[in-house]
């Protein structure tokens, strides 16, 4: 049988368990339910495992959440929650569903705000939540940094995240949503724009078959052999696919 057993429950001291909601979600619940009703809420992505490692100040055992390449240590269930009460929500600028115009009266609109979850996760998240439900995913890892520039379009800072390697340029959380979706909605060459019937025919006659081929293959020699297609058509063909 896998040991589920965290440590003890800081309202009972009895065990600490990591369990599992009828909506097949995991989370950490109390043994001694229903007499105790400690929880704590689980990231949402991944299959928790229980680490060796303890927790100095609550005696909990480390949660890893294994899911493929985006594995990653959660750590003590109790530290993450308590980080996330400590951290303060950062308001960066106008909610994009109900945050007012300029030389509105202050507090007319909603904030999107930074905000951290029990989970471990952030978001960008409207200041009138729960009136108002607008919000987009952030990064789970490293420091978010909220630069002097703006985009135009959202009046949204753009965001810098810094994780220990390159920092990565997030850009304005909508903008960086927006490319995210059309990236997903991306699965065959003809869901690329400009890229018909007869374009994806001419591709297949010099061995394009598919997004992965399109990505890997010269913009140059493409234009080149394919009669109405230019290189920077293709480059930004593969830009929306990469
Ligand atoms: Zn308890
Ligand atoms: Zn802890
Ligand atoms: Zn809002
Ligand atoms: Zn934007």
């Amino acid at each position: 049988k896998v040991d589920r057993t965290l440590g003890p429950c800081p309202d009972c001291g009895a065990a600490l368990l990591v369990r599992r909601s009828r909506h097949g979600s995991h989370f950490v619940g109390c043994d001694g339910y229903p007499d105790c009703e400690f929880t704590l809420p689980l990231p949402s992505s991944g299959k928790p495992e229980i680490r060796a490692a303890t927790c100095d100040d609550h005696g909990l055992r480390e949660v890893k959440m294994l899911d493929g390449r985006d594995t990653f240590v959660h750590g003590c269930p109790i530290c993450a929650a308590e980080d996330a009460d400590e951290t303060d929500d950062r308001a960066i600028g106008p909610c994009p569903e109900c945050g007012g115009e300029a030389g509105d009266a202050a507090g007319a609109g909603g904030e999107l705000a930074i905000k951290s979850l029990r989970t471990g996760s952030r978001l960008a998240g409207c200041t009138r939540y729960p009136d108002c439900e607008y919000s987009l995913p952030l990064p789970r890892r490293g420091d978010i940094e909220v630069t002097d520039e703006h985009c135009e379009e959202h009046a949204l800072p753009e965001l810098v995240v810094h994780s220990g390697d390159e920092p990565w340029e997030f850009g304005c959380p909508v903008c960086n949503y927006r490319e995210y979706e059309a990236r997903q909605s991306v699965s065959d060459l003809e869901d690329l724009d400009g890229l018909g019937t007869k374009t994806a025919e001419k591709l297949a006659a010099v061995g394009i078959d598919s997004l992965d081929d399109l990505r890997e293959d010269e913009a140059d020699r493409l234009a080149a052999e394919v009669q109405g297609v230019s290189a920077d058509s293709v480059r930004k063909w593969q830009a929306k696919v990469d």
